[in-house]
This record gives structure tokens, sequence and C-alpha cells, in this order.
């Protein structure tokens, strides 16, 4: 007999001789927190397109309205306004843990909000999960590596962090979380997944996050000159937000716990990336210097054979062919914002 029972038997959830609705579709249910954001927006798009039952959860912190909008209406989307440092009571089989501002503006503008949110919102997802027996996936990030010793950085690095610096909220906030998410692993069976993502980029990216990617095109579309902080030659790895997305959904159906770097090991210094900005956007863009911040890290590249080999991922659009996705995003919004819609 199946689960639902075969004809007389009378199987499980019959009420009244007829199955529940609830128990007759057995779909997909998968949360994901901070899905109103950059990358939970298109992580959304790909769940939906693929059949799942999506509930955002989002507090509206950095993520907007705007970036879910097209599935208002769907009956498999649901969008609940929601802080996760606060517990939440839901029924799922999946959760993907994105809650969390990501960019250094952000996250630096409330540096206590920003550890309550990775230590006590990662809490209450993970508890979440061990409550109901949901899979739980984090979303770390390669700053806990911090400035490091290593390069290109391999999982098994432990990372060179300020535990006092200005950056230590998101960083070792992050830290915390992983420990927090491996706990409940060895501890109550959770089956968790780890991702360490590195530097992403896309349409849909904060306009003003202060990130260099959104400043670059940002300043090239408004014809402002393109701000390199310290002397530009700092490298980052930059990352197409769809070969992430890709990424995170391969870890979280795949049997391994991670950590996993995601990432894209095409390595630029931030004057090569001002330059691919220019030939993408407008050639005739100038570079102005600025100082640099506190604790910038001064080379950062991920080594992505784990991902390769045990998820068999690897990302696919190079920086030069990802950056033209974002450009009609970034006028159009800029072109609103001008216009004061302001979406
Ligand atoms: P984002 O700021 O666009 O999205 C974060 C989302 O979380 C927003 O929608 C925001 O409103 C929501 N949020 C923040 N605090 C919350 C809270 N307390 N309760 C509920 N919702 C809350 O950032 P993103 O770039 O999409 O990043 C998503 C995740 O990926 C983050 O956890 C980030 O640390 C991680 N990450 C991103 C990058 C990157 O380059 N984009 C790199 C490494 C790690
Ligand atoms: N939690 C939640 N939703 C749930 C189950 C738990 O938000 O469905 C929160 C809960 O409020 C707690 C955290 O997750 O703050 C950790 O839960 P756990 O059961 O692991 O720990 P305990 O409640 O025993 O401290
Ligand atoms: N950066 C820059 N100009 C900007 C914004 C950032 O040169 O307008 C530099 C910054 O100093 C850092 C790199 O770009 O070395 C990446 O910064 P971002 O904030 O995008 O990401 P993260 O430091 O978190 O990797």
């Amino acid at each position: 007999t199946s689960f639902f029972g075969s004809g007389q038997g009378g199987g499980p959830g019959k009420v009244g001789g007829r199955v529940p609705v609830a128990l007759r579709q057995r779909r997909l249910r998968i949360v994901v927190t901070g899905g109103a954001g950059f990358v939970g927006s298109h992580l959304v798009d790909k769940l939906i397109d693929r059949g799942n039952d999506v509930i955002v959860i989002d507090n509206f912190f950095t993520g907007r309205k705007q970036n879910v909008v097209h599935h208002f209406g769907n009956a498999r989307f649901e969008l609940i306004r929601h802080d996760v440092v606060e517990p939440i009571l839901l029924e799922v089989d999946q959760i993907y843990h994105l809650a969390c501002p990501a960019s250094p503006v952000h996250y630096k503008y409330n540096p206590v909000k920003t550890i309550k949110t990775n230590v006590m919102g990662t809490l209450n997802m993970l508890g979440l999960a061990k409550r109901i027996g949901a899979r739980f996936l984090l979303t770390s990030t390669s700053e806990v590596y911090g400035d490091p010793l290593e390069h290109p950085q391999k999982e098994t690095y432990w990372g060179n962090v300020n535990p006092i610096g200005e950056r230590s909220c998101y960083d070792e906030g992050k830290r915390t979380a992983e420990t927090l998410a491996m706990d409940y692993h060895r501890g109550a069976d959770v089956e968790v997944r780890i991702a360490r993502i590195f530097n992403t980029y896309g349409p849909r990216m904060c306009l003003d996050d202060g990130r260099v990617v959104s400043n670059f095109v940002a300043q090239a579309i408004r014809k402002e000159p393109l701000t390199v902080y310290g002397d530009g030659k700092q490298t980052r790895s930059f990352q197409y937000v769809s070969d992430l997305v890709d990424g995170l959904v391969a870890l979280m159906e795949g049997e391994h716990v991670g950590p996993f770097n995601l990432g894209n090991p095409g390595e630029f210094t931030m004057l090569e990336l001002a330059e691919v900005v220019k030939e993408t956007i407008d050639s005739s863009a100038t570079i102005e210097f600025k100082p640099n911040t506190a604790d910038d890290p001064h080379k950062r590249k991920p080594d992505i054979s784990k991902a390769k080999e045990l998820l068999n991922w690897e990302p696919k659009i190079p920086l030069r062919e990802g950056l033209p996705l974002m450009v009609n995003d970034f006028r159009n919004r800029i072109l609103n914002e001008d216009e004061g819609k302001g979406l």
C-alpha cells in the first residue's frame, strides 16, 4: 500500500473517506529567507520555474517587493514580512537561509543587528529545521577567510579574521552561523548544507549598496567617474548570479554537507574590473581614486575543486559575458529613480 493508501485501506490522513489536499499533493515546499533580496529572488525564480511551492521570509531591510512582484497572484508563492531574529512556525521540506545584509555598507549600518541576524536568525531557522525535519542550507561567505594568507582559498583554510574590526559583525557572524549549523548537524541530526559564496553580481543588485560592481556599473551609466579604492590592485573573483543559484540548488539536492566554495575563479584587480566596465558601458568613463576602507582583503579567489568534484558544478559565465546582462536592469532602475519612481 502506498503512503496515501489504496482504495478501501484507509491510509494515513484519510478523513471521511477523502485524502486531504495537503497530503495528496506532495510537492516540495521550500522556504527562502531573504528571498526578496538580490540572490534570493533569483533563487525563487528558479524554484518556482521548477514547480516547487515557495515561501519567502523577508523583513525588507535590503530586499524589495519589486524583486518578487512577478510571482504575486501565483498560488505556489507566498511572501511573509518577518524578521528571522524572531521565531516562526512553518511546515516545509527545505530551508534556504539567505537572510542577512550582504554588502559592507548595509551590514555596517547596524552591526549589532547584523550579528543578531546571523546568530539568532540562523538559530531560529535551525530550530525550525530540527522541529520539522527539513533540510537546511546556509549561505555563508568567502569573508570567513578574512584577509586570507592562503591563495586561492580552499575550504580547509581556517581564515585570517579580525574579531574586533568593522567587518567582524559580518565575518564572525557568518563564522558563528557555520558553527551553529555544524552543531545542529552533529547534535540534532539536522541535514545541513553550507555554501561559502564569493562576490556575486547581476540584475537586481541594490543600486547603492556600495559594492564594487554595482558602484562601477551605476557610475558608468550616470556618467560619473568610477571610484577605485586604494591603489586598485586588490583582487576579487566575480560570479554571475545564475551560476551561484545553480550551485546552491546542486548543493541542496546533493548528499554533501560542505562547506563548499561557490564562486568564479576568474580573478581581477579593481582596475581591471573598471576597464571591463568601461568596455561594456562607456569607453570614455574616467577613474577617480579614493582611500580604501579598513580591513579590506588584499586578494580573494576561490579554489572550487571540491564543488567541481562532488557537486559536478562550475560557473559558466565569465565576467565579460555576465556584466552586459545586468546593464539594462540598472539603466531602467536609474531612469525610474531619476523620474522619481524609485523602483
Ligand atoms: P541582499 O541584501 O540583496 O539580500 C538579503 C535579504 O535578506 C534582503 O532581502 C533583506 O531584506 C533580507 N534580510 C536581512 N536581514 C533580515 C532579517 N533579520 N530578517 C529577514 N530578512 C532579512 O543580499 P544578497 O547579495 O542577495 O545576499 C544573500 C545572502 O548571500 C546573504 O546571506 C549573504 O551574506 C550571502 N552572500 C552574498 C554574496 C554576494 O556577493 N552577493 C557573497 C557572499 C555571501
Ligand atoms: N524555533 C523556531 N521555529 C520552530 C522551532 C524552533 O523559530 O519551529 C526557534 C526557537 O524559538 C528557538 C530556536 O529556534 O529560539 C532554537 O530551537 P531549538 O528547539 O533548537 O532550541 P530551544 O528552543 O530548545 O532553545
Ligand atoms: N571597491 C572599489 N570601489 C568601489 C567599491 C569597492 O574599489 O566603489 C573595492 C573595495 O575596496 C574592495 C573591492 O572593491 O577591495 C570589493 O568590494 P565589495 O564591497 O564589492 O566586496 P567585498 O569587499 O565584500 O569583497
